[in-house]
């Protein structure tokens, strides 16, 4: 045979034995705070951008955080597929006694140490590894290096991303696509979450922020039109968690009235779930108070509901306190974190909040995708926050590492999974038919 066409035969024997990998652009959209009632079928009716979307794709009925149900464990979880107690990221406020580190919602410098994020491998690390260009907006983290590795561009969070930046965030990413400087792009906003909180997941704040995303996305598919990535672009948009209303005139436990705040070497967070450390010695005194206060739970590590995947991780706290639904957990009222509204003094009441139980309906977020690899107007049943992360490294065509999500809760949503079981039958069958003759 010829050599020339021996090469040729060669080269695609080498073509059809490379795994079917779609390759495609990805486009990721962290809503914060998103409960899935906020997109129901009778919310939808008020929602031309979300309609289309969910007419163009995948919708889950819901998805289900993972606990606590809190920002920081669940942008890790979605990221990693691994519950909290395997990524490490337990919290939006931890400490490490053996280093007296605190993590502050990422906000402190100390929050940008590798000790608290380099637990487990992101998939922006791992793309950005495999020579993929990611670019990140307002992402949480993405300024951090991780592993010794940065995405190729991250436009850093400082305060509350407004409903312009987010638009211009989406049609930069678009652009990017176009112009082939992007593979992915993940853009975070937040101001669902943040309206959430002030006046509560029911107030017409809330809904205007809502409004403002439909809009953007109802841009977002008539640009990706305009520049003819219909074919070549996946879109997967997803929250953190839910909110609940909160009360706080009459729901909230102050642990000055039952132990005596000296007692504690160290307390994180407030709300729905709170980490103390008891000083030497104050560890069973400590215990037994709080066993007794209604609308709570204390609880030793080990004694941590399983159910959680919380109890293994390194950063978490002797005792850990978590409120019944609607209650709020503080050290004093004067501790209670108000916000700054209109009147420039830190006097607003919280009106929502979230990281009870990930059971709770309330605390439910969402998941969407479209694009050429997801099935168009299919509605899929629940699936979990660690069940994302095997979707997005699917549709970018990246081997995903070992992580907790389920392959069977979302293999249902993708096109390809029949045309590429053909796929493979049909290289298999072209591959027996040309191994033969380059051995000749
Ligand atoms: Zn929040």
């Amino acid at each position: 045979m010829a050599a020339k066409l021996r090469a040729l035969l060669l080269g695609l024997v080498l073509s059809l034995a490379q795994p079917a990998s779609a390759h495609r652009k990805l486009l990721v959209l962290l809503l914060d705070g998103f409960r899935s009632d906020y997109i129901s079928d009778e919310a939808l009716e008020s929602l031309p951008g979300f309609k289309e979307i969910v007419r163009r794709g995948v919708k889950v009925d819901y998805l289900t955080p993972d606990f606590p149900s809190l920002s920081y464990p669940n942008y890790y979880s979605l990221m990693t597929g691994r519950h909290c107690e395997v990524h490490q990221m337990i919290g939006n406020y931890m400490w490490d006694p053996n280093t007296n580190k605190s993590f502050d919602i990422g906000v402190n410098r100390d929050s940008l140490m590798p000790l608290w994020w380099n637990g487990s491998e992101p998939l922006w690390v791992t793309l950005t590894k495999a020579k993929r260009k990611v670019y990140m907006y307002y992402w949480p983290g993405c300024e951090v290096e991780i592993l010794g590795v940065r995405p190729t561009y991250c436009l850093e969070y400082k305060n509350v991303p407004t409903d312009i930046n987010f638009a211009n965030a989406v049609s930069d990413a678009l652009d990017s696509f176009k112009s082939g400087r992007a593979d992915l792009v993940a853009i975070y906003h937040e101001r669902i979450d943040v309206e959430g909180h002030h006046y509560g997941p029911s107030s017409p704040q809330r809904k205007d922020a809502l409004r403002a995303v439909d809009t953007v996305l109802k841009y977002m598919t008539q640009w990706i039109q305009e520049r003819g990535l219909q074919d070549d672009l996946n879109i997967i948009i997803f929250s953190d968690h839910g909110m609940t209303d909160i009360f706080w005139m009459d729901k909230v436990i102050e642990l000055n009235k039952y132990i005596s705040l000296n007692d504690l070497q160290q307390a994180k967070d407030r709300g729905p779930v709170v980490s103390l450390w008891p000083a030497p010695g104050k560890h069973t005194e400590i215990y037994n108070k709080l066993s007794r206060v209604e609308h709570m739970t204390v609880y030793e590590k080990e004694a941590i509901p399983s159910r959680f995947y919380y109890k293994k991780g390194k950063f978490v706290s002797p005792l850990t306190l978590v409120a019944d639904e609607g209650w709020f957990i503080t050290e004093s009222r004067e501790t209670l974190p108000f916000w700054m509204n209109s009147t420039g003094k830190r006097e607003g009441w919280q009106r929502g909040w979230h990281g009870y139980d990930n059971e709770l309906m309330d605390m439910r977020g969402i998941f969407l995708a479209f694009g050429p690899d997801f099935k168009a107007n299919f509605r899929a049943a629940p699936i979990r926050s660690v069940d994302v992360y095997n979707v997005m490294c699917n549709v970018a065509g990246v081997t995903p590492l070992p992580n907790n999500g389920s392959w069977s809760r979302v293999v249902c949503m993708l096109r390809s999974q029949a045309s590429m079981a053909a796929s493979v039958q049909r290289h298999s069958f072209v591959l027996a038919l040309i191994l033969p003759l380059l051995f000749a």
